[in-house]
Formats: structure tokens, C-alpha cells, sequence
């Protein structure tokens, strides 16, 4: 099957009527590089740069971070590489990192919260992902953004950083500024986000577990952690409405965008760029390729009504079933 679907890989992600999406990797590690270029990525919509940071002994220093930052960007020639800031706390720890023991590790000390936490540790980040955009086309993005003044803050660090490269004599290029939506407060606060920023990812990994209050990674809740929960494709369609109003681009990278079903559903509602996991990029071209715009955005239009997510999941494992 595997063979069948390499035809894939070179094809563009369209419908069966011509309307196009992007597909874009997920990546952590540089042999991720390799893989999302094996399955015809467009580009990295999610690189998380905390795996190399989790891969060492000690912190990387900013040379350290410009030269793998820079063998990402030179691996994706003419295509845009989404870098995000590092993201531990939570479920990540750093070996060689003194962190506080906390009761409640997702909603605690985690994330951009570490970063702004850590200014040079920050600082040093952007430096070398603003060197890294001297090698190609690189967008910057903060990840479990909650408020105004945090995105104030790292951007003020932007700010110091191209000020600091330029005094060396760098030239950095323009590089957009995203923040990813993660929490639900990201959502309700889009609107004025969408002053500050350039384009939003939607993390619905995280973005799930804080809307439904489910653990992501907690078996025991597992069946409270539902992708197509009515309460997400809400906050999803909320996201899609505002970007679209205020003309700033809209990614999702959370695991959900690689799940066929949802993806049939997402691009019904209008989401038009996906970061997935680089092996589900052949079925999901293959899925979109049988099925209609119009078609979707009637799937999508019918879902939202329904008021249970496994109301949801049933409708649209039958329209998937019903188009071949
Ligand atoms: C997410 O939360 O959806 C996401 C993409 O980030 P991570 O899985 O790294 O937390
Ligand atoms: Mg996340």
C-alpha cells in the first residue's frame, strides 16, 4: 500500500475540484529533516526546538542552536520553516534544568512562562533563529501564549536580538511573528492578539487537554480528550473567523490535523494549512483527492450542529465511507 500511495509525493494536496492545502511537517530532531522531505512535505509548520535541547547535556549555546537551527532551514530550500521557542515544562524537562516541583506541572511553570522566565537563555534562542533566517525563509512562533503582555515581552526580546545581530553586523531578514493557540483564553483573546501578530498555529494537542480539562497524556481520562469534541471545532471555527477577518494566516499542528476524519472536517471548515506528522501526508493527499470542496464544507456545516463528539465522529466516518 505504501507503494501505491509514494505517487503521492510529489503531487500537490488538492481536492478533487482543485482547491489546494498546504501540507507541512511536524519536526524535532535534523533526521526528521529527511523523512519530511521522503514524504513531500511543503515545508515545517512545527519545529520543536526543545528536542535538541532534550538531546543534550548542558544548554546549547547560540552558536550551537544557529548551526542545527540552520541545517533545518537549508534542508527546506524555498519553503517556509516555522521555528517555535522552547516549549518544557509539562510533559518536557530538561535533565540539566532546576525546576520546581509543582502539583500541577501543565498548568504551572511551562513554556514561553520558562522562556521569559530565562532572558538570556531566551535571548540566545532568538539570536541564533534570527541568524538562521539569513539561510532561508523562517517564521518565528511562542508557544502556550495566555495574554497581552506576554506577547509584548517576547517580542521585545525580537526586538533586543535584532539589535544586538545588527551591531555584530548581521543583516536578518523580516521574519513573521506568530503565537500558537493553545489555552482556551488564547482563542476568546484572538481578536487582540491579531494586533501584535503575523499568523497563529493552532496547538490543539495541548488546546483539547485545557478545553476539556482531560490530560493529554492520562489513559485513565482518555475518553475525555476527544479531538472532535463539539467545544474544539467551536474554538477551531472561532480561529478560522477571526484570521480570516483580520487577514493573518492560521496553521494547525496539533496531532488532530493527521487524523483523517478531523482533517475531512478542518478543511470543510476552511483551514487551509496543516503541520502533520510526515507519514500521514500520503493518505491525507490520497483522502483529499476523492472528495469535493463543496462536499466538505457541507460535512463540515452539519457537524457543527451536532452536539455530541461521537455524534460527530459517526457522521463523518459514514461521509468518508459513503465517497469511497
Ligand atoms: C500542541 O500542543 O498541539 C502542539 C503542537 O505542541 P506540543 O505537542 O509540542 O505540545
Ligand atoms: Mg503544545
Amino acid at each position: 500500500q505504501q507503494a501505491e500511495l509514494q505517487q503521492y509525493k510529489d503531487r500537490a494536496a488538492v481536492t478533487l475540484d482543485g482547491t489546494k492545502v498546504k501540507l507541512l511537517a511536524n519536526i524535532g530532531l535534523l533526521s526528521d529533516v529527511a523523512i519530511a522531505q521522503q514524504y513531500g512535505a511543503e515545508g515545517v509548520g512545527l519545529y520543536r526546538t526543545e528536542l535538541p535541547y532534550m538531546a543534550r547535556s548542558s544548554f546549547p549555546d547560540r552558536q550551537t542552536q544557529y548551526q542545527i537551527y540552520s541545517s533545518v532551514v537549508e534542508g527546506f530550500p524555498n519553503q517556509t520553516v516555522t521555528i517555535r521557542t522552547l516549549d518544557i515544562g509539562g510533559d518536557k524537562m530538561l535533565p540539566y534544568f532546576d525546576a520546581p516541583k509543582e502539583l500541577n506541572p501543565f498548568l504551572g511553570w511551562r513554556s514561553v512562562r520558562v522562556s521569559l522566565d530565562q532572558r538570556e537563555m531566551f535571548l540566545a534562542q532568538i539570536e541564533a533563529v534570527l541568524m538562521a533566517a539569513t539561510h532561508g525563509d523562517v517564521r518565528l512562533m511562542f508557544p502556550m501564549v495566555t495574554n497581552m503582555e506576554e506577547i509584548i515581552a517576547c517580542k521585545e526580546v525580537v526586538a533586543e536580538a535584532k539589535q544586538n545581530l545588527a551591531a555584530q553586523g548581521w543583516e536578518i531578514p523580516n521574519v513573521p511573528l506568530g503565537v500558537m493557540v493553545e489555552v482556551p483564553a488564547a482563542i476568546m483573546m484572538a481578536d487582540h492578539f491579531a494586533d501584535e501578530v503575523d499568523f497563529f498555529a493552532l496547538g490543539t494537542n495541548d488546546l483539547i487537554q485545557y478545553l476539556l480539562a482531560a490530560d493529554r497524556g492520562n489513559p485513565a481520562v482518555h475518553h475525555y480528550y476527544d479531538s472532535l469534541h463539539p467545544a474544539v471545532l467551536s474554538a477551531i471555527a472561532h480561529m478560522v473567523s477571526v484570521t480570516g477577518r483580520r487577514g493573518k494566516g492560521l496553521c494547525i499542528c496539533g496531532e488532530m490535523a493527521s487524523d483523517p476524519e478531523c482533517f475531512a472536517i478542518l478543511v470543510g471548515m476552511g483551514l487551509r494549512e496543516f503541520s502533520v506528522s510526515s507519514p500521514s501526508i500520503f493518505e491525507l493527499k490520497a483522502m483529499l483527492g476523492k472528495l469535493k470542496i463543496d462536499q466538505l464544507c457541507e460535512l463540515a456545516a452539519d457537524v457543527l450542529k451536532l452536539s455530541s463528539g461521537k455524534q460527530i465522529r459517526a457522521q463523518v466516518a459514514k461521509f468518508l465511507q459513503s465517497s469511497g
